[in-house]
């Protein structure tokens, strides 16, 4: 199973249950715009090398495209394919008024230093100016890209196309950003995460969490777990799993990555265990906050959380998904769960556009009034027509996709 059959699964599932057109389906199924580049750069030691680019823009009827740009040795068409068709679902799940894209290079960003990113990033903009912008497609970082990627890209962006801060989200703070972007998907990964404890009658006080991936996502929701008063008893990154029964000390784990290279490795005030360990571990909640794929049909019985959050993008295939369910797991799907970073991007967009500077509690405080009336909306489709979470999260974004589709009739 690869992404983008996963994403396939979950939308004609949902289009079904819909009882959706067949011109509607069509129309839904495809994307608007796919875009592939060849990207040439001179590397720091003299020598040419090249890179392979993508944006896929999937749909713009509730408004302009909007998704992340992933830098990552195994990002593909079919895999950005995917990712921007759950962009087109997750704006329409929150109801902010944009469409769906994505993109991304296949490279590891480890292996370039910061000029080497920098001269990539500014030839991707170089080669898709003319079909992204402010009212077009509006990127945004996602994994292995970070404020930096962004700077670099708005003022690429500029030298084409004039002044426009606009062009792209995740921005630093002192360039144009918002604050409380960068914290955002993890923040909306917490605030739901304690929702869905809530809800399900559990205590949250000492409710032992596990996460796969301390990045962007990872390390912000660990973040607020703890102070929510959770005990995060496991964190893992590429290097390892860092484990650890009485609670983490995160605080020391963000400076422990901020003051290295990026990576727990080498963290030594915990116990380290196999990273697919972590998948296993007895907690109440477990986070896949990293990569796409983790859980599968080959681990899935060995799974003990009684509730997933879904921080990271397509972290459980179709199936697997199916025996979670059937097992009275509790899975809060990826396009409501993450949906805080793009939330706050969205009013990133709005401050630039307005040449107004919004301040850090009225972020948060919109962020959790937009991530709680979703969350409202699905869990009640959810229990009243007893279906997952899943399957009510794609329902309700697929439906207000649609209804765009046939006011706007076709284009
Ligand atoms: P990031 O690059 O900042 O961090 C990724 C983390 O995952 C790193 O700690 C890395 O070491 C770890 N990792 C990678 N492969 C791993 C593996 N096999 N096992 C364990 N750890 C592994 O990325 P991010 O921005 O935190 O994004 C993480 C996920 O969240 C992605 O799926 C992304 O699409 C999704 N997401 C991100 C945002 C955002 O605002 N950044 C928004 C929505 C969704």
């Amino acid at each position: 199973m690869q992404a983008l059959d996963s994403a396939q699964l979950y939308f004609s599932r949902a289009a079904s249950a819909l009882e959706l057109s067949d011109r509607v389906t069509a129309m839904l199924a495809g994307a608007y715009r796919e875009v592939r580049v060849q990207l040439p750069i001179e590397m720091d030691d003299g020598h040419l090398a090249t890179f392979s680019g993508y944006r896929v823009q999937h749909n713009n009827a509730r408004g302009p495209m909007k998704g992340g740009l992933r830098y990552h040795a195994e990002v593909d068409l079919d895999e950005v394919r995917a990712l921007a068709s759950l962009m087109t679902w997750k704006t329409a799940v929150v109801d902010i008024p944009y469409g769906g894209a994505k993109g991304g290079i296949a490279v590891d960003p480890h292996r370039l230093s910061s000029r080497e990113l920098e001269r990539l990033t500014r030839k991707f903009v170089a080669r898709l100016h003319e079909v992204v912008g402010p009212d077009t497609d509006i990127p945004a970082p996602d994994m292995g890209t970070d404020w930096r990627s962004m700077a670099w890209f708005m003022n690429e962006y500029n030298k084409f196309e004039g002044f426009n801060p606009a062009c792209v989200t995740g921005k630093p703070v002192e360039l144009f950003g918002i604050p409380g972007r960068e914290e955002a998907t993890g923040r909306g990964v917490g605030t739901l995460a304690l929702k869905t404890l809530g809800r399900l009658g559990r205590q949250v006080t000492g409710t032992r969490v596990a996460i796969q991936g301390f990045g962007n996502v990872g390390l912000h929701t660990a973040r607020f777990l703890q102070l929510a008063e959770c005990r995060v008893v496991a964190v893992s990154d590429l290097s390892g799993a860092y484990y650890n029964p009485q609670g983490l000390d995160i605080a020391a784990m963000v400076q422990y990555v901020n003051q290295g290279d990026g990576l727990l490795r080498g963290y030594t005030e915990c116990e380290v265990i196999g990273g697919d360990e972590l998948l296993a571990l007895d907690v109440e909640l477990l986070i896949p906050a990293a990569v796409g794929g983790v859980i599968t049909m080959d681990n899935v019985d060995s799974i003990r959380a009684p509730v997933i959050v879904e921080a990271a993008n397509g972290p459980i295939w179709p199936h697997a998904d199916d025996r979670l369910t059937e097992a009275g797991v509790t899975v809060l799907p990826d396009i409501l769960a993450n949906a805080g970073g793009v939330t706050v991007s969205y009013f990133e967009w709005v401050q630039n556009r307005q040449h107004y500077k919004w301040g850090l509690t009225r972020v948060r405080q919109e962020l959790d009034r937009a991530l709680s009336g979703a969350f409202e909306s699905v869990w009640q489709l959810a229990t009243d027509r007893k279906i997952s979470l899943r399957m009510a999260a794609y329902m309700l974004g697929i439906d207000r996709v649609r209804e765009a589709v046939e006011m706007g009739g076709i284009r």
